[in-house]
This record gives C-alpha cells, sequence and structure tokens, in this order.
C-alpha cells in the first residue's frame, strides 16, 4: 500500500495561514453550482442555498477569502441575476461573514445530456463503482463532455488571470477530468492545481475498459495535486497511470506521477462531516417535532425500535440488497414482527437516466414485497419514502434510530455513516455498515460490519446489532464519534490545504496537520 495517508493528529483548522500558503486568491471550480436562482409561485426570484456538508463548507472557505467558484447555471432564474461577466456575488445579502464570486457557465441541451447524463453518469459513474455492466456506450458524448470541460478551463483560466499572483484553482469531481490539462495549457505553470475525485477510482483492469481512457489519466495529471478518499484509490489511481500511459513515470510508494515535464502528486484524505452542527440539529426542538411526527403519520408505534437507511436511490447504494436482508432477518427472526421498522429515505436522483428509473421501481417493488408478506394491521416492517427532508428532520430520525444501516454496494466515502454518527445521542444505536464503502477503512473496526450481497449474513448481523448489550453499544459508539470528531469536515478541508501547500512550496514536501 503507497504512503498516500494524510491523517494526523487534530488541530485547530487554521484556514487563512493555509490558504495563504495555498495560493494567492482562490478559484473553485465544479458541476454544481453553491447558489441556484429560480422563479417562485408568484414569479420573484428564489434562491436555493447550500443545506450542509461540502458545498456549505466550501462556501465558507470561500467568504474568507472572496474567491471565485464556478459552476454550471442550472437555475430558472439563473440567467436573470448575473451581470455581464456572468457573475453574480453571493450570498445574496452578503452579511458580516463576506461575499464571494459566483460565475456560471450555460450548457446548451445538447451538452447537458453529454456531457452530465451521458458521459459523466453512464460512462464515469458506473465505470469508476465497477459496476462495468451498467457502463452505455458513448458517442458524441464523448465530444460534448470536452466541450464542456473546456469551457470551465476558459472560465477558470480567466479567473486566474485576474488573480493577484499565481491563485490555487481546486477541481472537484468526475465531471471535469479533462478540465486540469485543457487549463495548464491555457494558464502555463503558474497556478496550483488540485483535483478532489469524491468517487472511487477502479482498480485497472476495470478502468482499462474506459473508452477514452488516455485522455482521462492525461487530463488528470494536469494537476499538481490530486486527492481521494482512501489510499486504495490512490494506489488504483497510480497503477492505472502506470500501466496506461505511455511515458509515466510512476512511484506507487511516493505516491507521484511524473508525465509531460510536471509531476502530479497523489495523497488520500478522507472526506469528514460538519460533526458539531449534526448534534446540534439533532438534539434541536426542530428534530424532535420531526420524530414524533414522522412516527405518528407513518403509523409508527412509539415503542416500535427503529432502523433507518437515508440514500440518494442510485444503484450504487444497495437499497434492493437491504431489502432482501430485512425479509430474511424477519422471515428467520419472528420477534422482530410488530417490534421493529425499517424506515428507507430514498431521495429520487438522475430519474431520466434508464439505469435509475429502473432502480427506483425495483425498490419499490422489494419494499411491497417486504410489506406484502410481514405486514399486520397495525405495523409494517419497512416504511419508504421520497420526500425531501430536512437537514434537521434527518438528524432527528438518526438520533431516533436503534440502527443506521449503510450498506452500498461501492461507495466513494459515504457521509450518512458518519452523520448518523454525529446524531448520536446518550442512549446510541449501532452504524450497521458495508465494508464497500471508502469510509469502512476509518469506521469498520467499530462498526457492524455487512457484505451487501450476503443476504443471510446482512440479517445475522442486523440481529447481532439489535441485540448488542447496552455497555457494548456505548463503547462501540463512543469510539465512532469520537474518529468522526476529529476527522471532520473542517479538518478534511485543512488536511487538502496542507497538501495543497506542501506541492506549491518549492521543496515540495506534503506536511500533515501534525506539522503544524
Ligand atoms: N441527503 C439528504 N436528504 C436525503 C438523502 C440524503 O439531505 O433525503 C444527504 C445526506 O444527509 C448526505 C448526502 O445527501 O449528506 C449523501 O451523501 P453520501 O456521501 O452519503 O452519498 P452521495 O449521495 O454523495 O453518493
Amino acid at each position: 500500500m503507497p504512503n498516500t495517508h494524510l491523517r494526523a493528529d487534530r488541530v485547530e483548522a487554521d484556514f487563512d495561514r493555509l490558504l495563504s500558503a495555498a495560493g494567492d486568491g482562490l478559484v473553485v471550480a465544479s458541476n454544481r453550482q453553491p447558489y441556484r436562482h429560480d422563479y417562485g409561485d408568484d414569479g420573484e426570484v428564489t434562491v436555493d442555498r447550500p443545506a450542509g456538508g461540502l458545498t456549505a463548507g466550501l462556501d465558507e472557505v470561500m467568504r474568507r477569502v472572496d474567491g471565485t467558484w464556478i459552476a454550471w447555471g442550472d437555475g430558472e432564474a439563473d440567467a436573470a441575476v448575473v451581470d455581464g461577466d456572468d457573475t453574480v456575488a453571493v450570498p445574496p445579502d452578503g452579511d458580516a461573514g463576506g461575499t464571494y464570486t459566483l460565475r456560471r457557465l450555460w450548457l446548451d441541451g445538447d451538452e447537458v445530456q453529454g456531457y452530465y447524463y451521458e458521459l459523466s453518469n453512464q460512462v464515469l459513474w458506473p465505470l469508476c463503482h465497477a459496476a462495468l455492466a451498467t457502463v452505455e456506450s458513448c458517442g458524441d458524448a464523448w465530444a460534448d463532455y470536452r466541450r464542456v470541460n473546456e469551457q470551465f478551463a476558459d472560465a477558470m483560466a480567466a479567473a486566474a488571470t485576474d488573480a493577484d499572483g499565481d491563485p490555487l484553482v481546486w477541481l472537484h469531481d468526475y465531471h471535469l477530468a479533462l478540465a486540469p490539462r485543457q487549463l495548464r495549457e491555457r494558464a502555463g505553470a503558474g497556478p496550483t492545481l488540485a483535483h478532489t475525485w469524491h468517487i472511487p477510482w477502479p482498480s485497472w483492469d476495470t478502468f482499462r475498459a474506459c473508452p477514452n481512457r488516455d485522455a482521462l489519466l492525461d487530463g488528470l495529471l494536469g494537476n499538481d495535486l490530486l486527492v481521494f478518499h482512501v489510499p486504495r484509490y490512490c494506489e488504483n489511481f497510480l497503477r492505472s497511470a502506470d500501466r496506461g500511459l505511455d511515458g509515466a513515470a510512476v512511484d506507487v510508494d511516493a505516491g507521484t506521477v511524473e508525465y509531460r515535464g510536471r509531476t502530479t502528486t497523489v495523497r488520500a484524505a478522507p472526506m469528514g462531516v460538519p460533526a458539531d452542527r449534526i448534534r446540534e440539529q439533532a438534539g434541536s426542538a426542530e428534530a424532535a417535532g420531526f420524530r414524533a411526527a414522522f412516527r405518528k403519520n407513518r403509523g409508527i408505534d412509539r415503542d416500535t425500535r427503529l432502523a433507518v437507511g437515508v440514500d440518494r436511490l442510485d444503484y450504487t447504494k444497495g437499497v434492493v440488497q437491504r431489502l432482501d436482508a430485512f425479509e430474511r432477518l424477519f422471515a428467520d427472526n419472528p420477534r422482530y414482527r410488530g417490534e421493529l421498522t425499517f424506515v428507507q429515505i430514498g431521495t429520487e436522483s438522475r430519474s431520466a437516466i434508464p439505469a435509475y428509473a429502473d432502480y427506483q421501481e425495483r425498490v419499490e417493488a422489494a419494499v411491497d414485497r417486504v410489506n406484502d408478506r410481514f405486514a399486520t394491521d397495525d405495523w409494517r416492517p419497512v416504511v419508504y419514502t421520497t420526500d425531501m427532508i430536512s437537514n434537521e428532520g434527518l438528524a432527528g430520525l438518526y438520533r431516533e434510530a436503534d440502527l443506521g444501516v449503510v450498506s452500498p454496494v461501492r461507495d466513494g466515502m459515504n457521509l450518512v455513516a458518519q452523520e448518523y454518527v454525529a446524531a448520536g445521542a446518550d442512549d446510541p444505536g449501532v452504524l450497521v455498515l458495508s465494508d464497500q464503502a471508502g469510509v469502512h477503512d476509518t469506521l469498520g473496526e467499530w462498526a457492524v460490519s455487512v457484505r451487501p450481497h450476503d443476504t443471510n449474513g446482512f440479517a445475522a448481523a442486523l440481529d447481532d446489532a439489535l441485540s448488542m448489550p447496552e455497555r457494548e453499544r456505548r463503547r462501540r459508539a463512543n469510539a465512532l464519534a469520537d474518529g468522526i470528531e476529529d476527522d471532520d469536515l473542517d479538518s478534511w478541508l485543512a488536511d487538502v490545504l496542507s497538501a495543497v501547500a506542501g506541492v506549491a512550496s518549492a521543496d515540495g514536501g506534503v506536511p500533515t496537520r501534525a506539522d503544524h
């Protein structure tokens, strides 16, 4: 395993110092924008704000440095509120926290289809999650992906030129794999380019199926720093570069690739959640109200134990396999009938893609099957909803649940598992966690591990978790809570910025938080 892991002792995140060491200003590029403008029912402009997680965390960083964020303007009123340069200051009510510049890019219908729905989400997403049978053929989509990446590169180059000096340009995710090289061609060696890849990187044996594999590797090696969530993905990327690119000098142990005259450093930094905020939300009056109303409205008795799953409805999330396991649990252990309800929150996602529409139907069919088999007049084994639930409501449900069940068949990291832990109270529940999630690398020791396709083993693990003595539950919950507090979202941001500062510095050393 390469020496690519960045974890270090917790220190207070000193963003201002890290940011100034990382570059002269900050430019962020991501597919999704932090603020979206739409029209309300009466025609007035409304603003959708970052609800939590990475976008909210980065938003705070951007406000400190008055940076530029480049993203696809997909809101109905987005074009109406920008100036002649397609920019708008955000947050719109700029308070004491400061504002920054949101630069919007406009994509036409064909580009959205080719770049977003086809190449990003029907080629790269399944490929990186090792679901080769789900990868679709791509024809013109590749040209759309390249063109949209060029639009991002143009906008990033303009923002880098406007900066006083050489800024840090921070790219996000698999939608922008070509943009680093394209930006390099436009902006030269000046800006420091860092790219966080939020999904897995597959083994070479899987990645070699990628129709445009050379161009993707070449694109990403325009970066100075490439960050994955866990060391395994770093190693997979390094080996892919080694096998896939002529002329690449790869040092797997050092985590570096020399290619086309420059060095890309590859590091792992497991992303965390804003643990303090989630704990506060879980303890709020709104959360308590939501929990009580949820039970009442869904016909769940006050004394019925709860297991909860929260997922975007994506075929990587393992919801169908999870329902198979609950069916087996109720079949083999009649004592849970009438005593336990499994609540699955499944938010609709990418429904325009047939594989997602099919998946939604499969989940509904599995829910109906389990309920038809076991439900009684006053109890349902599964409560399933696709309703949008507020952050407080979710945190309330997490706190209420005896089990948090997170069982993706493959997942880059997974934030829900960490949110469940963060929301835990004095009488904590048990985290049941798939060994296929990136976060299993950090939380697996204290969770109850499952293999999502092993229905019998999964059902037995659910039984173990439900029967766990209180002392053991507390011991595990405390260890998990310590872990996610130490490695929270701020720590992750600090880790990435530390690594950037390292590659941006003359000696190229990569300091960790322990060095400060
Ligand atoms: N989420 C939410 N409402 C829902 C379902 C999910 O707010 O109904 C949030 C969840 O709290 C988490 C994120 O969406 O912060 C999902 O992140 P994760 O890494 O678990 O999976 P992803 O969807 O990014 O693949």
